[in-house]
């Protein structure tokens, strides 16, 4: 039985933050910008304008690097009501096209168009009006990318960045699929990455030549998503309103970390991907951390503080004890910040630092 054919469209600003300041600033479009917190309470980067990504400076690198690759990079520690606002009428005119909108953060959605039935239902003119819209009534321009499902969906949106527009249709996915290099994939990080490479795996054509029960053998669970990925397959529906509770970021290695000392480095990273999702999602209010460890038996360990920030220091003291459980080499390692909900938002917040 084939499933019906949907139409998926994933929406993204272009450098969103910076795109706001650039529009309320035009002084600052053609010189590097960043927004971020700065080096000195060792803040990242969160977004930055393409001038700046031509020092090589991305999001999620420490505020102290950028400034070193690029001494005259003019920051900016962000206006977040501000974005929200921007966002707000961007996330509107979304819904202008179809309810099922999902929001991944401030700049960024996924939208279920297969039922829409204007622009005789075509998802590159829909893709295009959103476009215009989104330019000419906030002056920020969208990458959207159009697919059947929702990971080929983002990589299409990506595609072409800035201003960019990629339509991936049903005849065309295999096509697109087979020169795709796995990196690509959907929760396929450096670790999983390499361990394809010693494979020989680079791309999706290459993939689908290893079995399924190779796969799982290979990486467990992960195993059946990577066969179905490489073969297009992704079920996963477009989800509306959903309430975020909890932000999260985690890394598996590519060699098991032996004991607590070689696991405390590993949190920098992490710390400082889980401060650039923050700022992404415009600084939800957070009520408590969360800390997750798996060993290299697979066993799982959570352990949460209330009414902690997120912090290095923080996550460090709760690492130590939720390794202490268990004692044992180290194969994953996720922080995260758990969100205030929003119907106590008005009520308390925590500063962020
Ligand atoms: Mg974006």
């Amino acid at each position: 039985m084939t499933p019906p054919l949907r139409k998926i469209l994933h929406a993204d600003c272009d450098c969103f933050y910076a795109a706001v300041e650039m529009r309320d600033d035009p002084a600052l479009r053609e010189i590097p910008l960043a927004i971020g917190a700065s080096a000195e309470r060792r803040g990242v980067i969160a977004t930055c304008n393409y001038p700046a990504r031509e020092y090589g400076i991305h999001s999620a690198m420490p505020t102290a690097r950028a400034l070193r690759l690029c001494p005259h990079l003019t920051l900016l520690s962000g206006d977040f009501d501000r974005y929200r606002e921007v966002s707000a009428q961007i996330q509107a005119i979304f819904h202008e096209l179809t309810p099922l909108v999902e929001p991944l953060s401030l700049d960024e959605a996924f939208l279920d168009v297969s039922a829409v039935s204007r622009f005789s239902g075509s998802a590159t003119w829909m893709a295009r009006w959103l476009k215009e819209e989104c330019l000419s009534r906030t002056g920020i321009t969208l990458s959207v990318g159009a697919a059947p499902t929702k990971f080929l969906a983002k990589i299409a949106s990506d595609w072409e960045k800035p201003d960019g527009l990629t339509v991936i249709s049903p005849d065309r996915v295999d096509d697109f699929l087979l020169r795709l290099p796995v990196n690509k994939l959907h929760g396929v990080g450096p670790a999983t990455s390499a361990r394809l490479d010693a494979l020989g795996i680079a791309t999706c054509e290459q993939l689908r030549t290893l079995s399924l029960d190779d796969l799982i053998t290979e990486f467990g669970k992960f195993g059946q998503r990577l066969f179905e990925l490489a073969r297009g397959i992704d079920n996963r529906d477009v989800r509306v309103e959903r309430e975020r509770k909890s932000i999260s970021v985690e890394t598996t290695f590519a060699h098991n970390l032996p004991d607590i000392d070689s696991c405390r480095p590993a949190l920098l990273p992490l710390c400082e991907r889980l401060e650039e999702r923050l700022a992404r999602h415009g600084y939800p209010p957070v009520s408590g951390i969360v800390i997750k460890v798996r060993f290299d038996d697979f066993t799982l360990t959570t352990l949460e503080s209330q009414g902690l920030a997120p912090s290095q220091e923080s996550y460090d003291r709760l690492l130590e004890q939720a390794w202490a459980r268990a004692k044992r080499p180290v194969r994953l390692i996720g922080v995260g910040a758990r969100l205030l909900p929003e119907a106590k938002r008005r009520q308390l917040t925590l500063p962020l630092q």
